[in-house]
This record gives structure tokens, sequence and C-alpha cells, in this order.
């Protein structure tokens, strides 16, 4: 099996608590780390490297683990600047879009639905994700929920079942009927193709009854459980998510204290989406809240045409650092440990000894830079697994 020698890292983030300056980043100087079939073998001090097959000298820059992308809604068809502009001139953000969506990826082939989630893929690759978590939600119909989660297959193992995305106009005069499609046949197609289930509970989409039903029905489909809630306005999202064992609730703008309480308490991640908020100019998740409560946050950029039509997973950190007051290393450690967890994998969004070798070399000194440089194209390359992806 050929090793690979990493090094010349100015500064690596590990996220391994018990390594170098024994921080939360775990942040080892001057370091190197070996890689074998894919995985980090030896991580620690340069000069302490063992003699690999290759080496990959990255001349002074900070490495950090490849990012987590643990919310995206990659498979859909056709774009929504137009409603980009009236929400800027003033329109407020309703959710109402999405039919818009649902139109054009039931219009669209499978290949054009392929060429178009590939495209979105490689520009999060370039900016430094390694793993994505991908919903359905845009067919809404039970061949073609198949069909977005079969292509998103194609592109992660992290596919989630979203038919409770919203109720699509065919079922607007019978709601109910569209939860029992969702929980019956639609649910019986998709669960061989998902790891997971989820709901939009919320203002607009699915109420708590609802919303408990298709998490109800995805277990015992033997699909695991996340939550979009808590977005528009308060509500039960997060009271449901943390009751059912959800490994995350997704949003979580509009928290009660009762709701940080249960999530302090519980297992489940609250997952930011920063770029939501700044494509629907809607008001920032209370980030310090949650964190100051020991609540494990994760952010992801929500990628979708309507509410965020964002790939990078830096800018949602410089969004988290300079809009929701998480510091530099907080918003890294969510975006790349804290999406680990969200997905409830402990073989990424680190680089300890057994982890997958999955990093991003920064062409910067410090991982600081990527919420200290908005905009500038940070990431030089994309390593997964040991391999490159990017560019
Ligand atoms: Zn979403």
């Amino acid at each position: 099996m050929t090793s690979t020698l990493v090094t010349g890292i100015g500064e690596l983030v590990t996220n391994d608590a018990t390594a170098g300056d024994g921080s939360a980043l775990g942040i080892v100087r001057d370091a190197a780390f070996a890689v074998e079939g894919g995985r980090v073998a030896w991580v620690g001090p340069a000069s302490d490297a063992p003699a690999c097959d290759q080496v990959l000298d990255v001349e002074g820059r900070a490495v950090v683990p490849g990012f987590v992308d643990s919310h995206t809604h990659l498979v859909f068809a056709g774009e929504r600047s137009a409603e980009f502009v009236a929400r800027m001139a003033g329109e407020p953000y309703t959710g109402g879009g999405i039919a818009t969506t649902v139109a054009a990826t039931r219009a669209a082939s499978d290949d054009e639905l392929r060429l178009q989630a590939s495209r979105r893929l490689a520009e999060m690759r370039a900016s430094g994700t390694t793993t994505i978590e991908a919903k359905s939600g845009y067919g809404l119909s039970v061949a073609d929920e198949t069909r977005i989660l079969r292509i998103s297959r194609e592109f992660t193992d992290e596919t989630t079942f979203l038919g409770a995305h919203v109720v699509p106009a065919e079922y607007a005069h019978d709601r109910a009927a569209y939860v029992d499609l969702v929980c019956g046949p639609m649910l019986a197609e998709c669960a061989p193709l998902a790891r997971w289930v989820d709901v939009f509970c919320d203002r607009g989409a699915f109420d708590e009854e609802e919303s408990r039903r298709v998490l109800q029905a995805g277990m015992d489909a033997g699909l695991m459980t996340r939550v979009h809630g808590n977005q528009l306005e308060p509500g039960p999202g997060v009271r449901i998510a943390v009751e059912r064992g959800a490994a995350s609730v997704d949003h979580c703008n509009h928290l009660s204290d009762a709701d940080v309480d249960a999530l302090a308490e519980g297992s489940t991640v609250a997952t930011l989406l920063p770029g939501a908020d700044f494509s629907t100019r809607a008001p920032y998740p209370d980030a310090r809240r949650l964190i100051d409560a020991g609540v494990t946050v994760a952010l992801a950029t929500d990628c979708n045409p309507g509410s965020s039509y964002v790939t990078s997973m830096p800018l949602c950190l410089a969004l988290a650092v300079r809009e929701m007051h998480m510091t530099p290393a907080e918003a890294l450690l969510a975006a790349t440990l804290g999406g680990a967890q969200a997905l409830r994998r402990d073989d990424i969004g680190t680089l300890q000894v057994g982890a997958s070798a999955d990093f991003a070399v920064l062409d910067a000194p410090s991982y600081v830079h990527l919420a200290y440089r908005p905009g500038a194209p940070i990431v030089a390359t994309t390593w997964r697994a040991g391999a490159r992806i990017a560019p």
C-alpha cells in the first residue's frame, strides 16, 4: 500500500483536542501527517515524520479538515434569480417559490439534473468541501422523489428523503392525502435510496402532527431523522427533533429558552445556515446563546435555488464570524467536526489517526484567513481519502 507524507504544513488543524496546542482545534505547527489507504496513519511535527513512499510538500500553507456540508439540496433544475431580486426589493421569503423549482425539476431529464448537480458539487469541492449531504424534496411525487435520490446517490452516500418539503399544488386541497402518500408509497420507494428522513416543520410547510407522522414513518422504515425547524417563526421543530433523537435540527433562527435547554441536554446538533439568512435578509440565529449553553453547533450551506444558492463553506464561516459572533475557531469546528456530528459520522471532520484523509490546503498561513479574507479563493487544493478532488 502506497503511503504519502503531507508535510511543510505551517499550521495543521486536526480537531483533536488532545493534540498540538491543546485547543479544540488541536493545532500543530510545522506539522506533517502520513496517509495510507486513504486514512490518516500518523500526525505530528514534521521533524518527527516517518518515511513514506511519496511526499506532498505544501510549503508553509495551513491545512484544515475538509468541510462537511451537512445540509444541501443538491439536485434540482432551474434557478430563481427573479425571486431574489424581488426579495431584495422588499418582498418577504415564504418558501412559496419551492413550487417553481418543483416544476422545473420534474420537467428536467436525468442527464440535465446530473449535469447541474455535478457543477454545484465541483464548486463545493473547489471551496474545500469533502462530504455533502443531499436531500430530495423538489420532486414531490413518488417517481420524481425516487429519481432525485437515485441521482443524489451518484454524488454522495449521505442522502435524505425530504418528500415532506412542502405540499405540492395538486394536493393543496387535501394535505392529509399528501402526508399519507409521503408516509406510504413514497417512503416505501425512497427509503432504500436514503440514509435519512427530513421534514420541513415550519409555517407554510408541515405542522407538528404532520411532522411527527413523517418522522415516525421514516424511522419505522429504518431511516435516521433530521428536521428543518424554527426558521421562519418559533415552533415545535426543535422540540420534535430532540424528542425523536434526531441527529440534527437545521436553521434554528427562532428558539425559546426551552428549545435551547432541550438541545443542550439532548444529542441533537443545531445546524445553522447563514447563507439562507444572508440570501433572504433574515435575522441570523443566535449562535452565541447556543454555544454558551453547551449545544453542539454545525454550519452548512443549505445550497438550494430559492433561499440560499450558496456552495461555499468559507462564505458560511465568514458570515458565522461576522454576523453570528462565533470565533473563527468555533466556526471552523462547526463546519468540520460539527457537520460530521450532524451526520453521526466519526470517520470525518478530523485529521486524527484513523480518520479519512479529507483535507483542504489553504493559500494562507492560518485557518483564520477563511473568515478574515471573505471572497478570496483561499482553498488551494481539496483532498478526499488522500486523493485530490479539486481543482
Ligand atoms: Zn434546507
